[in-house]
């Protein structure tokens, strides 16, 4: 079931913080997959981004997860699948500017708790990840593309080409040129 836009007033609640619809609806978010009680504390995402469902049920059967903070339903989040649900984010959203203050406001965390959890469950840090993901698609794009490094960069969300080119040779063992030379060989 697919939730919908928000009325003006539910959007105002929300923006409010009105605890006093908590029991009327839920909000979820599109973009990183967490659904909220109206009471949320967290920052508020983009109105475009929100989806509203009539009770936490819907919003899980709809494939949402609870919100670590406000905990909508009574609904407690495994760190299993919130630090799985941060992967997923961070594996369509690497292009764009990703700190883990960012992550932090997305998953309604603080970023110092975000990263231990995240670091206990999964052996890496958030950051580790997204520079995995980044430089596994830098290496896709010099397979398939004719794109030069910098553009390259560009893409993948590391708009500083000589960091790019040092991140993808810590990562790959050599820089993105020789990296393009040896499949031309
Ligand atoms: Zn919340």
């Amino acid at each position: 079931m697919l939730g919908r836009t928000p009325t003006e007033f539910e959007w105002q609640a929300i923006q409010m913080r009105t605890s006093s619809v908590d029991r009327e609806f839920v909000y979820a978010i599109t973009t990183t997959k967490i659904f909220c009680k109206p009471s949320c504390p967290s920052c508020k995402p983009d109105v475009e981004h929100v989806r509203i469902y009539k009770n936490s049920d819907l919003a899980m059967e709809s494939g949402y997860y609870p919100c670590k903070r406000c905990k909508p339903g009574g609904l407690k989040l495994s760190n299993q699948d919130w630090t799985n649900q941060m992967n997923a984010y961070m594996d369509q959203y690497y292009q764009e500017h990703i700190t883990l203050r960012v992550l932090a406001d997305e998953f309604h965390s603080s970023p110092y708790h975000l990263q231990r959890v995240y670091k206990s469950v999964k052996g890496y840090t958030p950051t580790e990840y997204l520079q995995k993901v980044r430089i596994q698609r830098a290496v896709e794009l010099l397979k398939h593309t004719y794109l030069s490094v910098e553009e390259i960069g560009h893409q993948v969300g590391l708009h500083n080409t000589s960091y790019f080119i040092t991140l993808f040779k810590n990562l790959v063992g050599t820089t993105p040129k020789q990296y393009k030379k040896t499949l031309e060989s």
